[in-house]
């Protein structure tokens, strides 16, 4: 094993994703979740060499002491010596990062302010880098954003019709989300199908738990469904996805809510939990759906229409389709959702390939449209980690 590996923190408010890679091969030697953090009864779940570990932490211990008790493990397992970074995933990179970029004091601070526009994220992220920073002080810390990919779209894509001073004084925008998964997964589309980069038209739906579809436009992003926030676009998991913002002013006149209460419906209470009354898990309402549950039936029905709705629109800005690619955990998995999703696009010359959709599940990446003249149909499974792992090692190269 070279010295080129790069550990990978993608650090949420309570758990800590963590990867050792090969940026060159895209190995994993190390993958772990440390989860619970703060809580009662945290712990870390580890894999290495294929076997499975847990390491059982005090109640309260935090990112620090997860970080710590990673620091001992990876010298353990005698990886330390292989990395010549720390990649970290941050949410949000504002207007200010339009690529991965070396943690200095300047990007620190950078991404300090940015915390305003997504309060939920990242100050989590920060957690990782501090704790990572003093853990391995003699490591370049790389940060690598969600939103950096977007930065190629047009204002007439990114602005809302808002009074243009909200944007020049308070960067409301829309910023777009899951960059480096709609990244990853348009090159290797790209690549499969043999297309130009240069005069490629690509759609991306990453649907996992957070669900955005990308217009990608000779490799750039042109547009997506995500905004200011990841509750822009799509049914999600818990997450409305796109409502009349006159329901804000009728919930909180009319209902009595709270500010707060508005944010939870929208966020955590909404998408397919919400109108199955059941589950935000895809595979629960698949199943209760087979069973006959009325309601569960409705809230796929929904997510595909809304989807393939958000899908069409996207031939504007590209000018036409050469490929529509799923991807995350619904897209990497549900072939049900995916070919009730090329049906409905049917109008542009799609059909399904039912054994090739049913094929390609479980990992395993795979075209599923019959041969024709319209669009393609793929599934690719995302690999953000490889992505942060690969930019992380050319940035600690450079320096
Ligand atoms: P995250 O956004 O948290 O990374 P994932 O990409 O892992 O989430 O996606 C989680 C979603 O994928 C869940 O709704 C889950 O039910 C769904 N999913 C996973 N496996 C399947 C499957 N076999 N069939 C349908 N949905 C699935």
């Amino acid at each position: 094993m070279s010295s080129t590996h790069v550990l990978v923190l993608n650090c949420g408010s309570s758990s800590l994703k963590f990867a050792i890679i090969d940026p060159n091969t895209a190995q994993e030697h190390l993958s772990g979740l440390a989860e619970r953090l703060g809580e009662d009864s945290p712990q870390i779940k580890y894999k290495h060499d294929g076997e499975k570990h847990i390491i059982t932490l005090n109640a309260g211990d935090a990112h620090q002491i997860a970080i710590d008790k990673l620091v001992e493990l990876v010298k353990s397992l005698n990886l330390d010596n292989k990395l010549v970074a720390v990649g970290h995933r941050v949410v949000h990179g504002g207007e200010h990062f339009t690529q991965s970029a070396l943690i200095d004091d300047t990007v620190h601070q950078a991404i300090v302010k940015t915390a305003d526009l997504a309060p939920l994220h990242n100050p989590a992220n920060l957690l990782g880098i501090d704790a990572a920073t003093q853990a391995f002080s003699h490591l370049p810390q790389i940060a690598v954003f969600d939103t950096a990919f977007h930065q190629s779209m047009a204002p007439s894509a990114y602005l809302y019709a808002l009074p243009y001073d909200l944007y020049k004084t308070h960067g409301i925008r829309r910023y777009g989300f899951h960059g480096t998964s709609h990244y990853f997964v348009s090159t290797q589309a790209i690549k499969a199908l043999g297309l130009e980069q240069k005069s490629s038209r690509i759609i991306t739906a990453h649907l996992g738990n957070g669900c955005s579809v990308c217009a990608i436009k000779d490799g750039k992003s042109v547009d997506t469904s995500m905004g200011l926030t990841p509750l822009e676009g799509l049914i999600m998991g818990t997450r409305s996805g796109d409502i009349d913002p006159g329901l804000f002013s009728y919930l909180v006149n009319q209902l009595n809510y709270s500010v707060e209460q508005v944010d939870t419906l929208l966020n955590k209470q909404s998408g397919l939990l919400g109108i199955s009354e059941l589950s935000n898990d895809c595979r629960t309402i698949e199943e209760a759906a087979a069973d006959g549950h009325p309601q569960a039936t409705l809230a796929l029905e929904m997510f595909c229409y809304r989807l393939a709705k958000q899908i069409a629109s996207f031939a504007v800005p590209l000018g036409g389709v050469d490929a529509v690619v799923f991807t995350g955990g619904i897209g990497e998995n549900s072939d049900a959702i995916r070919a009730n999703v090329v049906e409905q696009l049917g109008f542009l010359g799609m059909t399904i390939d039912e054994s090739a959709n049913l094929d390609a599940r479980f990992g395993k990446q795979g075209e599923i449209t019959r041969t024709g003249t319209g669009p393609k149909a793929l599934v690719i499974p995302t690999n953000e980690e490889w992505v942060i792992a690969h930019d992380a090692a050319q940035l600690a190269q450079e320096q």
